[in-house]
């Protein structure tokens, strides 16, 4: 059985020391590797920004797509393999700002993939530009004034275009990401899970000290429920989208394969075709 280190390639990370994807790196390889799955059973897409290169960087499949669109190659990638579990990828530029469409639609489809997005609250790659996430009166050289615009709130934006699976966490909690990783690879549907992630090259603000002073774990509301839509979106709209761990799931809702008539028995087909022609090919 595969262990986290067989999820390890040769290639160094070129993340600045101590940009927080390293830790989601390392979350996804021990989730994958908890969830019993071998590297050739593991497809990872990435779209572009720091946040993209996580593709190169783990032993599975891997597709380095391009901006914004790392949902539409994964849903792919899970249609013409359903065998394959699919993890995309994505920053906060990627997923929430020319990607937000497909983020949209991708959880209106709840296909059964993961969406991890690296939430840095900023531009890295280019140097540091306000993105979506930043906070109103974010100064940077494209805002140099301070933001204006509202900032995006994904989470309560996913419960509203019905997620199945909401959840959020730190890179620095390696041991809850992890778990989070490991749930969503089980959801069977579209699971997504927003991770701050400190750019500590361009973002100033948004520290590792300042996402430990401003997060709220889940843990701290014991009588909450997950699978409560209205108390989830009450939760983050009260908290200012700064609560961590597992913020909805619906496990009754069927995801696109299980909804779509015909589809499994499709795929079955499929498949015997295929055995049929190697079968075929050997003789
Ligand atoms: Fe990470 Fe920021 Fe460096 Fe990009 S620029 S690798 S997001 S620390
Ligand atoms: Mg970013």
């Amino acid at each position: 059985m595969a262990t986290f280190k067989d999820f390890r390639n040769q290639i160094k990370p070129n993340w600045c020391p101590g940009c927080g994807d390293f830790s989601i790196q390392a979350a996804i390889q021990r989730a994958a590797a908890n969830s019993g799955l071998e590297p050739e059973q593991l497809a990872v897409i990435s779209g572009i920004g720091c946040s993209g290169r996580i593709s190169g960087y783990i032993h599975a499949y891997g597709f380095h797509g391009i901006h914004g669109r790392s949902l539409p190659i994964a849903q792919g990638v899970k249609l013409a393999n359903r065998d394959l579990t699919v993890i995309a990828t994505g920053g906060d530029g990627d997923g929430f700002a020319i990607g937000l469409g497909h983020t949209i639609h991708a959880i209106r489809r709840n296909i059964n993939i993961t969406y991890i997005v690296m939430d840095n609250q900023i531009y890295g790659l280019t140097k540091g530009q306000t993105s979506p996430r930043s906070a109103e009166g974010f100064v940077t050289k494209s805002t140099p004034q301070g933001s204006v615009e509202t900032t995006l709130s994904p989470l309560e934006l996913a419960l509203s275009a019905g997620a199945t699976f909401v959840a959020q966490s730190f890179s620095s909690d390696i041991k809850e990401l992890t778990t989070l990783v490991e749930e969503a690879i089980k959801h069977e549907g579209f699971s997504f899970i927003n991770v701050f992630s400190p750019c500590v090259t361009f973002n100033k603000v948004n520290t590792y000290e300042w996402f430990k002073d401003n997060i709220i774990p889940l843990s701290s509301f014991p009588e909450y429920d997950p699978s409560n839509r209205i108390a989830a979106m009450t939760t983050l709209m009260e908290t200012s989208g700064m609560v961590t761990g597992l913020i909805y799931q619906d496990k009754t809702k069927k995801s696109y394969e299980d909804s779509v008539p015909g589809f499994r028995k499709e795929a079955l087909v499929r498949q015997e075709m295929s055995l049929s022609r190697e079968h075929f090919d050997n003789l």
